[in-house]
């Protein structure tokens, strides 16, 4: 059996005494997509927050990559990473948001450099090429001179996956990456998110699209109220759901 890339076993996280994440458990293995699908409060971005060390779990286990997050192993024993270890983790993880957060002052082109170079201490050329190729990758490689506020939403996106992509991630978080662009340009980014999925990346997408989940997603998770509702292919959970909440939302996103 090989590792899962994420292995979650029952992940609870509270705010006071308000419980978010009610025992969760997921196994994605590394190369799958999974969809994770569920309404507004459901703790879909609280569980991508777990996953990538943003946020501390109250109960259950998360591995990323066969490594428990939030804890280092030492002779049989866990410890609790320090602030420096869980950088080092994160490096590990890309993630893309609703809102692209570009950094505004830099161009394109230094947006993807910058923490190749000034984290990982790569030379600057080095970077600067591999940027190159990751712009060509997403389409915009005539962008490498812009700014941010010269790109549309869709292209703004786009140089996020880049920039994320630079850190060469073994796994690519997704929390709801086209719900704020205008509907025609969802497409490019789904299509840059699809080229990533054939060639071979991890990848954890929160997503209302349900085109793309039917389509690219190896594993579909319905979440509600903290827990998962329903579990299975796209064909399966898309197709027929067996449980009425999973029916319930589906007819109202679809
Ligand atoms: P989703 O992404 O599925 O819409 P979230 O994970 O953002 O859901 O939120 C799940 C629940 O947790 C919501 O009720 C939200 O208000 C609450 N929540 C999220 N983050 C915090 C926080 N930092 N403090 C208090 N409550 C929070
Ligand atoms: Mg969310």
């Amino acid at each position: 059996m090989t590792t899962a890339m994420v292995h979650a076993d029952g992940v609870r996280k509270r705010f006071g005494a308000h419980e978010v994440l009610r025992g969760i458990d997921l196994n994605v293995a590394p190369g799958q997509v999974c969809c994770l699908l569920g309404p507004s409060g459901s703790g879909k971005s609280t569980f991508l927050r777990c996953i990538n060390h943003l946020e501390t779990l109250d109960g259950g286990t998360l591995t990323v990559d066969g490594t428990p997050v939030g804890y280092r192993q030492h002779g049989g024993r866990l410890y609790a990473l320090r602030p420096r270890e869980v950088a080092t983790r994160r490096r590990e993880i890309g993630m893309v948001f609703q809102r692209f957060n570009l950094f505004g002052h830099l161009t394109v082109l230094q947006n993807i450099t910058e923490a190749p170079v000034h984290v990982l201490r790569e030379p600057v050329a080095q970077a600067r090429e591999q940027a190159a190729v990751l712009l060509e990758r997403v389409g915009l490689a005539d962008k490498a001179g812009a700014y941010p506020a010269q790109l549309s939403g869709g292209q703004q996106q786009r140089v996020a996956i880049a920039r994320a992509l630079a850190m060469r991630p073994k796994l690519m978080l997704f929390d709801e990456p086209t719900s704020a662009l205008d509907p025609e340009l969802v497409g490019e980014v789904l299509d840059v998110m699809r080229d990533l999925a054939a060639d071979g990346m991890t990848m954890i997408v929160v997503t209302h699209e349900m085109g793309f989940a039917s389509q690219v997603a190896d594993q579909v998770v319905f979440l509600d109220g903290g827990a998962v509702v329903e579990t299975g292919t796209p064909a399966e959970v898309l197709g027929n759901p067996r449980s009425e909440r999973t029916r319930a939302f589906l007819s109202k996103v679809l």
